[in-house]
């Protein structure tokens, strides 16, 4: 496939621009067809996943003294949207990515040698289990409760829509260890803890959710799981606040798997204009059917503009959540429009399932939704940027 021309690329350094190239070159060589018999036969992408341990890519934004490849973020961002470009929305390594960062941040060495260092070298994966069936979008709401005891934590709960829980080696655990009635301060008691996900208290449920992408989500019941003291990352009572810095990496992250997407799609559908003659002509030499494309492409190019400010400012200083909040919104809002006019692009066409138009829909919607709802994403930039009062 002849891709769009990418005007942002062209800001990218020499280190920048290899990794996007060998993240390209190795997604390419597996492609969207991989992706969806991998899907329809109910099979994990491990073969992608090896080959991007093997190219050090799973390492990527991770120190080389922790067995990575280095890059900070900027770099995991490339991989990410290096992907996406050519149709692989690989969440494990999204939240394997912003997980590990939370731990390497908050964590002692000792556990960046246990939890890290395997995602990088051994090809290990860790997934994030936050979100609650109660509290949804309300973090501070949630009731899974880790109860000290003498020989550390017993975790008892439950999580939802947890992406890759089974098939991780690691699972970021959110938990309260003060219940939210018992606090003055909402964000006061939630902790952080690393579980090992073959600990025999841990039950996986998968869901049935349709992102025609070979990797799951599921419900997570946590029934007395006892964890060390030495997997609690960072301070009892005192995590909102490393989870909240990373919460910025993953937003980053999913607005890479956006523009990503959004270019492959839209790449498809410059192409198919080009080709397809109705009325004597190709339907890309009319406004009605240029406009909607040049219009994506315009907004996926001020999206990746947003999202490597946002994260060359996370390398330099570990800040930017405002920065961070507004790419993913705009990256996300970006990928849907783009997708919308490459579907009304190839027409009726775009509903057969060899064309891949409408199977891309469901993924780069769910963009829209998750991690945060851009809902939630706007009230934060109205409370924390424009200062307008909180509206809960
Ligand atoms: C495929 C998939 C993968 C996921 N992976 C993970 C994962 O790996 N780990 C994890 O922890 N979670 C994961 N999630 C969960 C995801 O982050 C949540 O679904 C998302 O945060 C929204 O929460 P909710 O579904 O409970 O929606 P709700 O909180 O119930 O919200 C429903 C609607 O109400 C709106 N709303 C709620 N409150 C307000 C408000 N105050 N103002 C305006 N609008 C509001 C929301 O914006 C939304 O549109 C995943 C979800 C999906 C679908």
């Amino acid at each position: 496939m002849t891709y769009v021309k990418v005007l942002s690329h062209e800001l990218l350094n020499d280190e920048e621009r290899l990794v996007l190239k060998a993240t390209r070159s190795l997604a390419g060589a597996f492609g969207r067809k991989y992706w969806l018999e991998k899907w329809s036969r109910n099979e994990e992408p491990s073969e992608l996943w090896e080959r991007m341990r093997e190219e050090g890519l799973t390492g990527t934004g991770v120190p080389e003294a922790l067995g990575g490849s280095g890059m900070g973020l900027m770099g995991a961002v490339l991989v990410q949207e290096g992907l996406a470009l050519e149709g692989l929305p690989v969440l494990q390594f999204l939240v394997t990515h912003f997980s590990r960062d939370i731990v390497m941040r908050a964590g002692t060495p000792e556990q960046s040698m246990r939890f890290v260092r395997p995602t990088c070298v051994e090809g290990k994966r860790m997934s994030f289990a936050l979100t609650e069936p109660q509290a949804g979008s309300n973090t501070w709401r949630i009731t899974t409760f880790a109860r000290r005891e003498e020989r550390g934590y017993v975790l008892r709960g439950q999580k939802v829509f947890i992406s890759g829980a089974k098939e991780s080696d690691f699972m970021l655990v959110v938990a309260r260890t003060r219940r939210y009635d018992q606090v003055q301060d909402k964000r006061d008691g939630i902790s952080l803890f690393v579980v090992e996900t073959d600990n025999p208290g841990i039950r996986f449920q998968r869901l049935n959710i349709d992102t025609k992408s070979p990797e799951w989500q599921y419900m997570v019941y946590f029934d007395d799981v006892e964890v060390p003291p030495e997997n609690l990352v960072g301070r009892e009572n005192e995590g909102y606040r490393a989870l909240f810095q990373g919460l910025n990496v993953e937003r980053l992250m999913i607005a890479a798997i956006a523009v990503g997407l959004g270019t492959h799609a839209l790449s498809k559908a410059v192409e198919y204009a080009k080709q397809r003659i109705v009325f004597d002509v190709p339907i890309g030499s009319h406004q009605g059917v240029q406009f909607p494309l040049a219009r994506a492409a315009i907004k996926l190019e001020a999206a990746r503009s947003l999202i490597y400010s946002a994260a060359h400012l996370y390398d330099s200083n570990s800040s930017g959540v405002e920065l961070a909040n507004a790419a993913k919104y705009v990256a996300s809002e970006a990928a849907l429009e783009a997708i919308d006019a490459s579907i009304q692009t190839f027409g009726g066409y775009a509903y057969e399932y060899e064309t891949d138009m409408i199977n891309l829909y469901s993924i780069v919607r769910l963009l829209k939704t998750a991690p945060v709802t851009n809902e939630l994403v706007l009230s934060f930039i109205a409370t924390h940027v424009l200062k307008l009062p909180k509206s809960y």
